[in-house]
């Protein structure tokens, strides 16, 4: 799988199952997160659909995606190749500073995540 195949299957998964945790268990069953992921941006999702707006290769190993929910909130992942393509983290925007401002307390300045 490619970056790309494998971003459009996990956001199809949403599609398929609208269950966040039977999303993550697939997920899980087929090795496609990283060890690293952090599970609760998923759990806590109520977001449904997500489509693809951008996609930006940082490197040979590191592809961004953006998306936007049907809701109109963006989101962000990130795949990695270790050993595999696989999704190292998926986030949406910051609510405290809707990734404006380089001093937020709440993300850390990341722009990304936090619940
Ligand atoms: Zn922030």
């Amino acid at each position: 799988m490619d970056p790309a195949e494998l971003l459009e299957n996990f956001i199809k998964l949403f599609e398929d199952y609208k269950d966040n945790l039977k999303v993550l268990n697939y997920l899980i069953e087929h090795d496609m997160i990283h060890p690293s992921f952090e599970k609760r941006y998923i759990l806590n999702n109520d977001d449904f659909p997500f489509t693809i707006s951008d996609m930006i290769r940082k490197n040979d190993n590191v592809v961004e995606f953006y998306l936007e929910a049907a809701s109109g909130c963006p989101y962000k992942g990130e795949v990695i190749f270790d050993g595999r393509w696989c999704l190292k983290s998926f986030r949406f925007q910051c609510q405290g500073c809707f990734g404006d401002d380089s001093l937020c307390n709440v993300c850390g300045s990341s722009g990304w995540g936090v619940l």
